[in-house]
């Protein structure tokens, strides 16, 4: 028996606006006193009107077009029936057929849409009591669905991790999985060969994971158990037998959730108080003009225009801050070269522009500065070299000291004291 993963992903993203997606109550949830963002819109109160936020919709074409999306010119909302405490409308507002983003690629993962909609409340669950903020109703959401490309949980992993970096460099969203900015849905099936036939398992949704280790762990998991349950059972994929499971990392497993789910049970409809966005071609290309160098684009001029190795150039371009950074020395009048600058910034913690400053001042010692300052004192301090050549080794000690003092202190010892010793002893 012959065995493949095969893994599609869902990725929701909160975007940091200003304000939530469809009234005008602060976005920032975390930490807040609970329901102190709310109002008659994102409490789905009846009578009140949703407005789209523009800047949530541009960071979603970005988004789109940073993943090589076509953006759709006609893109409209719906409303996604379902009940559920922390929903409070009984609908999300969300896209359906009409997406803003749609057929893109990154590296070798095709993307089926990138589309925006709200998030929901928070539950909080207490011992007898389980209670509802809904501060985090109705913040922007930006939902990226893959194609099934993905074949393991590491290369899933790497992803995400990519998909995060690109979410940074845009500037759109923190998309920190520790904070429930970015949560994953893995979809997982198996496609087995088996004595000459191919077969495969139902698909297996794993929801709302939040931390890429567990993502990793999700698939790893449930490969294993679906090769297991095909063994025992021989069940196959079919329509209506998607089921939907938890990552449980107390039992290292995943725990069923549901059982079949289709579109048709959101009984999905146009949302009848946003309007449809059309997009010319020209405001399309307003966006695109705002896109920044993306991480792959980074790391492949570094390597051009500095000559640095993959893994520098890769390293370096991890966040944009640490690329700016590294431009920024690179632009400045060094005393260190640029594959220096680079270590430097790669091996060290801690504040990098002193460690870089201090260290572009060590370096003055390795020129011909050091070379004339040597010669200044030699000739300033007449007595103690006779001094000196005449056996009095400590002297040496006292003319380093000199120059110590005009570099402030900024220059290696030894390099002085192998100058003076040179000098010194060629007269
Ligand atoms: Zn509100
Ligand atoms: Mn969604």
């Amino acid at each position: 028996m012959k065995y493949s993963t095969i893994i599609g992903l869902e990725v929701h993203v909160e975007l940091q606006t200003k304000s939530k997606m469809f009234c005008r109550c602060p976005a920032s949830h975390f930490n807040q006193a609970p329901n102190s963002h709310c109002c008659p819109v994102c409490l789905g109160l009846p009578g009140a009107l949703p407005v789209a936020n523009k800047q949530a919709v541009e960071w979603t074409i970005l988004m789109g077009l940073a993943l090589n999306c076509q953006i759709s010119d006609l893109s409209k909302f719906d409303r996604k029936n379902y009940f559920y405490p922390d929903l409070p409308k009984g609908y999300q507002i969300s896209q359906y057929d009409l997406p803003l983003c749609q057929k893109g690629q990154l590296e070798k993962v095709r993307i089926r849409r990138v589309h925006l909609e709200e998030d929901t409340g928070k539950l909080v669950h207490l011992t007898g009591a389980t209670l509802i903020d809904f501060n985090r109703s109705g913040v922007p959401l930006m939902e990226i669905v893959t194609e099934p490309d993905l074949k393991s949980a590491s290369q899933a992993k790497e992803f995400l991790q990519t998909l995060q970096q690109i979410v940074r460099f845009l500037g759109i969203s923190d998309a920190d999985m520790e904070k429930g900015q970015m949560r994953c849905e893995p979809t997982v099936n198996l496609k087995i060969e088996k004595q000459a036939r191919v077969f495969y398992t139902p698909l297996v949704e794993i929801k709302n994971i939040n931390s890429f280790r567990f993502v990793s762990k999700a698939i790893e998991y449930e490969t294993q158990r679906q090769r297991d349950e095909f063994e025992k059972t021989g069940i196959e994929k079919q329509a209506g037998n998607k089921t939907t499971r938890g990552w449980n990392e107390n039992l290292g497993q995943t725990v069923l959730q549901r059982e079949k789910e289709e579109a048709a049970d959101y009984r999905y409809f146009p949302e009848p108080d946003v309007p449809p966005i059309r997009l010319a071609k020209h405001d399309i290309q307003i966006l695109r003009d705002k896109l920044p160098e993306l991480p792959e684009a980074k790391t492949k001029r570094f390597i051009a225009q500095y000559g640095l190795s993959e893994y520098q150039a890769k390293i370096l371009t991890q966040t944009r801050e640490k690329a700016d950074l590294f431009e920024k020395y690179c632009r400045q009048p060094q005393k260190l070269s640029l594959v220096e600058i680079a270590n430097l910034i790669i091996n060290k913690k801690g504040d990098l522009t002193e460690i870089l400053e201090q260290k572009s001042k060590t370096k003055i010692t390795d020129s011909k500065e050091i070379e004339e300052m040597v010669k200044a004192v030699i000739k300033e301090n007449k007595k103690a070299i006779e001094d000196y050549q005449k056996g009095k080794a400590n002297v040496l000690q006292f003319l380093i000291g000199q120059i110590m003092a005009k570099v402030k202190g900024q220059a290696d010892a030894n390099v002085i004291r192998k100058i003076f010793e040179e000098k010194l002893s060629h007269g």
